[in-house]
């Protein structure tokens, strides 16, 4: 096979990253847009030596698994790399990646997972899309110019960073549209240039929406390049014409660099921050906050998080008698959301976060809450966990700090060993872990059943609809010798 080969092929499998796989004799073929059952007319565009990539160019036979894009910009943006598979076999694909990975790396027999294993936890469908979309509550959007000179709100186009103007996101949510309309008129009218990264010069670089789906409250904060926005009370007037427009904000960010976020966010009008709700729990958000971004799955994610931890209805029980709550540590909390929700069901927890700005929220949140059975730590879960062992251990006499139940939600690289070593060593009952890595989970897992402990149960929930990542809660008990 060479490059500008142009053949037919019928895909067969689909890779990690979304991508359908074809094979000719056997040369493998990765073909980006590409459903399983799908014969297409490819262009090779790489040429490696038993493997190339190529680009679709015409669908002969479409897989009875495709579906038209609801977004004609789809397969440009790269935001969703699926959104042309019916939402069944999206959600079948990432059951499917985290099955694997728990076999492949976690060494998890099939018969185990047979077992142990619990459907997908999907989203329901919007009645007239016919798959879930609009569920995002946090958007950002990249603002540039086009040739003419006009203002536009896009998203980078692939690995660029040139912007295609788009401002309907089908993964956000409908007002930000009149957002945007609203903020680029408004360049327009006032001649606020937007930022250009080469030059660095120009203001406006990004605008970022927050929308609470409980409480319908909206935030704008617009990423500036500079202290302030000329005219801001003449757009801040506008934006607060539409209804639950609670908080608009500046960020100031005039550093040369692709981070979207400065430190610094100044009030424009309203409030600093807006609310919502998680189940019962309330959180308020400001722009620098990180909260999830998909509010229903979340709820459901959490509301296993509390049954897998096996503490779900002490509240009240436990409220006289403090000295009976089981002791939960919450590792890589956040601003406190899963703690929060297990401290509702009484449970004395522990959270532990490296970012200071989101320990002072999960206070926050713990405080406007009313529960006091929350308490946080600023630092790294692999140095907080094992100095508190110790310490724990100095002060009674050898005697280690137990808990009855750890949790841990870490980024992508998953945990370090030295956390893992500490959490044996305390001896929890069950261990909860949630993640958005199969792969670094599942090399988790191994490391826990070889010392004590068993895979329970293992259940993937679609967070993030038409983009191929999912997130994994297991649950991790320690075998009774
Ligand atoms: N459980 C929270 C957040 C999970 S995201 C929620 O559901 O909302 C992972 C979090 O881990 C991020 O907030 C990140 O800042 C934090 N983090 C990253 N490395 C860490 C480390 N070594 N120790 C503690 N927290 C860490």
């Amino acid at each position: 096979m060479q490059k500008n080969d142009v053949f037919e092929i019928e895909i067969t499998d689909i890779g990690v990253n979304g991508e359908g796989i074809g094979k000719i004799g056997g040369y493998t073929v990765f073909v980006k847009d590409a459903v399983i059952g799908d014969v297409i007319e490819a262009k090779l565009m790489k040429a490696k030596k038993n493997y190339g990539y190529a680009r679709l160019m015409k669908i002969l036979c479409p897989s009875p698994d495709r579906v038209d894009a609801v977004c004609p910009m789809a397969r440009k943006c790269g935001g969703c790399q699926i959104q042309e598979m019916s939402y069944e076999k999206q959600l079948a694909f990432k059951e499917k990646k985290v099955r694997g990975n728990l076999i492949r790396i976690g060494g998890v027999s099939k018969e185990l997972l047979n077992h142990i294993m619990e459907p997908i936890v999907g989203m329901e469908e919007s009645a007239f899309l016919g798959a879930p979309f609009y569920y995002r509550n946090k958007a950002q959007f990249p603002i540039g110019e086009d040739k003419e000179g006009n203002p536009v709100a896009g998203f980078y186009a692939g690995r660029t960073h040139s912007i295609i103007p788009n401002t309907n996101c089908v993964l956000g949510v409908e007002v930000n549209e009149r957002v945007l309309n609203l903020i680029l008129d408004f360049m327009k009218e006032y001649k606020i240039k937007p930022y250009h990264e080469t030059a660095h010069e120009g203001i406006i670089r990004h605008v970022l929406i927050r929308y609470g789906f409980r409480t319908k409250e909206i935030m704008v904060c617009l990423v500036v390049n500079g202290d302030r926005l000329p005219h801001s009370d003449v757009l801040a007037g506008r934006l607060a014409e539409i209804e639950g427009m609670t908080s608009v904000m500046l960020n100031v960010n005039k550093n040369r660099t692709n981070v979207i976020l400065g430190d610094k966010v100044k009030l424009i009008w309203g409030k600093d921050h807006i609310t919502d709700y998680i189940g019962d729990v309330k959180y308020q958000i400001s722009p620098l906050s990180f909260y999830q971004v998909n509010p229903v799955q979340t709820e459901k994610l959490y509301r296993l998080a509390v049954e897998y931890a096996g503490v779900a209805g002490r509240e009240g029980k436990c409220a006289e008698m403090a000295a009976e709550r089981p002791i939960v540590w919450d590792l890589y909390c956040g601003i406190g959301t899963i703690s929060l929700f297990l401290a509702k069901e009484g449970c004395q927890v522990y959270g532990v976060e490296v970012v200071p700005r989101a320990i002072e929220d999960a206070r926050n949140n713990a405080k406007i809450n009313g529960l006091g059975n929350a308490e946080f730590f600023v630092g790294k879960a692999e140095e907080v966990l094992p100095a508190y062992y110790e310490e724990y251990g100095r002060k009674h006499s050898g005697k280690g700090a137990h808990a009855d139940v750890i949790v841990v939600d870490p980024p992508r690289k998953g945990c370090e060993e030295a956390l893992l070593k500490t959490m044996v060593d305390m001896e929890p009952e069950r261990i909860v872990y949630v993640s958005c890595d199969s792969a670094t989970l599942s090399r988790d897992v191994k490391y826990l059943r070889e010392r004590g402990y068993e895979l329970e149960k293992v259940r993937a929930v679609d967070q993030f609809p038409h983009t191929v990542h999912v997130e994994t809660i297991v649950l991790i008990q320690k075998k009774t010798s």
